[in-house]
């Protein structure tokens, strides 16, 4: 199906050829239909399969091509609700870019962490389309500041992780305020029992959208593992991004801690690097994805939450510093990278304490991840244990490692191994092999 015989307007249409986009992404191709039809849908779709398009679109259609004799003051039309502060910025910027060529449609955005006061004479002023994440939207509604009781067309996007961030009672608080006749939309990486759940309260008789089983967004990304000790993890980030001459990087830590500490690391290492994650300020948070979207920012550290929804175009590599704790996640952070048709490749540094974590995650993936050893880098042998000998160790290729992946690099950990270790040959390579890298710090 090409966005020509969608019924789309003739301004939208212009918008999209003013972005270069030539043809529909799988969900637009069948989340739009339905929904310029009128039905409410759930829909499983990450980030970077097109679906902010996806629900944009029509939703700029259907109130451009309805509008709205409104007495009095401009009601809100369109509740489009989302987990964090980055994700609404962008699904506004969406709205503005495809919207561009409409007119007499206006958009206000609403998130916590800055001041309310503007907001509220943004809202005084006319707002048809509201995107806001659920805490700040709730004061609105405490405040009166907000009425949502015109709203026809509301979108809850990345469902799966607001349930994570525990907004669920926020979204039925939400929910109550809306008009019961309206159109509902649903987005959400995975459809767990809870979502379900959500989705049978608040969609009626829904199309159904399974564009992104959830570990398809692996099928564009190339995987490697590198089995490193971790007091090294951050020394073999900093060569790596140097040695392979790496554009941009986004790099995942566990903590808020381990994202500045790691980002204080690479800067000392000479890498421009800022850390993006809940405890930094809302500007400090939209500077640190402004310079890296500019490419000032070479290496951008953030925690799981952070960085959930981010819209970067392409990324090619993202680096799982380390891995996340709940497995689902793993597939959310290489999501990042492989958008939109291209390609992109996600490396994890996993060390020792990791194994286990890792091993859930193949067994997510259902397939294994091809392991490296990084010579120099080669993880101390446990006293009982053997180490591979550091001399049949594959160092990354070209920018990656690439190709013929050590698959058992891994196993003495956790498949058991039995012969006597060779730790001097894996001790031997380090010292030398750093020194040289690093002008002999
Ligand atoms: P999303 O999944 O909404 O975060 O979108 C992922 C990226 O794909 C965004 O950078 C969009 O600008 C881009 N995109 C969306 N639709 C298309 C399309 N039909 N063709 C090319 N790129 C697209």
């Amino acid at each position: 199906m090409s966005f020509d015989s969608m019924g789309l307007a003739p301004e939208l249409l212009r918008a999209l050829a003013d972005q270069g986009y030539a043809t529909p992404t799988p969900i637009q191709s069948r989340a739009v239909p339905e929904i310029l039809a009128g039905r409410d849908l759930l829909a499983a779709a990450q980030t970077g399969t097109g679906k902010t398009a996806a629900f944009t679109l029509p939703m700029l259609q259907r109130l451009h091509a309805a509008p709205k004799q409104a007495s009095g003051r401009r009601p809100v039309r369109a509740l489009v609700l989302v987990p964090t502060r980055e994700l609404a910025a962008q699904v506004e910027d969406s709205v503005r870019t495809y919207g561009r060529h409409l007119h007499g449609l206006r958009t206000v955005l609403i998130f916590g962490g800055v001041g309310i006061n503007p907001q509220i004479d943004a809202l005084r002023r006319g707002a048809d389309i509201v995107v806001a994440t659920p805490g700040r939207l709730l004061d609105h509604v405490g405040q009166r500041t907000i009425d949502l009781s015109q709203v026809e067309f509301f979108v809850l996007d990345e469902a799966d992780r607001m349930l994570d961030m525990g907004f669920i009672r926020d979204i039925r608080r939400v929910i109550e305020r809306l008009p019961k006749q309206r159109q509902n939309l649903l987005f959400s990486a995975t459809f767990s029992p809870d979502i379900r759940k959500l989705a049978e309260g608040l969609l009626h008789d829904p199309v159904t959208i399974d564009i992104a089983p959830r570990n398809s967004a692996a099928e564009a990304v190339t995987q490697r593992a590198i089995f490193i000790d971790k007091a090294h993890k951050a020394e073999l980030l900093g060569y790596i991004i140097s040695r392979f001459n790496w554009p941009q990087v986004l790099v995942f830590t566990r903590t808020k801690h381990g994202a500045n500490r790691l980002t204080e690391r690479l800067i000392r290492d000479g890498i421009p690097a800022a850390a993006l994650h809940g405890n930094k300020s809302q500007n400090a948070r939209l500077k640190a994805l402004a310079g890296f979207k500019a490419g000032e920012v070479r290496a951008l550290v953030a925690t799981d939450i952070a960085a959930r929804g981010l819209d970067i175009d392409q990324l090619p590599y993202v680096v799982n510093y380390e891995l996340p704790s709940v497995p689902e996640d793993y597939v959310h952070r290489i999501g990042r990278t492989g958008r939109a048709g291209q390609t992109g490749e996600a490396i994890s540094l996993v060390c020792r304490e990791e194994y286990g974590e890792w091993r859930d995650i193949e067994k997510l993936l259902r397939r294994s991840v091809p392991a490296f050893e990084v010579e120099g880098f080669t993880p101390s042998p446990r006293p009982d244990r053997a180490a591979e000998p550091v001399e049949r160790a594959p160092r990354p290729a070209r920018r990656t490692p690439r190709g013929g992946g050590r698959q058992e690099a891994h196993k003495p950990a956790h498949a058991g191994h039995g012969g006597r270790a060779d730790a001097s040959s894996a001790r031997r390579g380090r010292p030398q092999q750093r020194g040289h890298r690093h002008g002999g710090r």
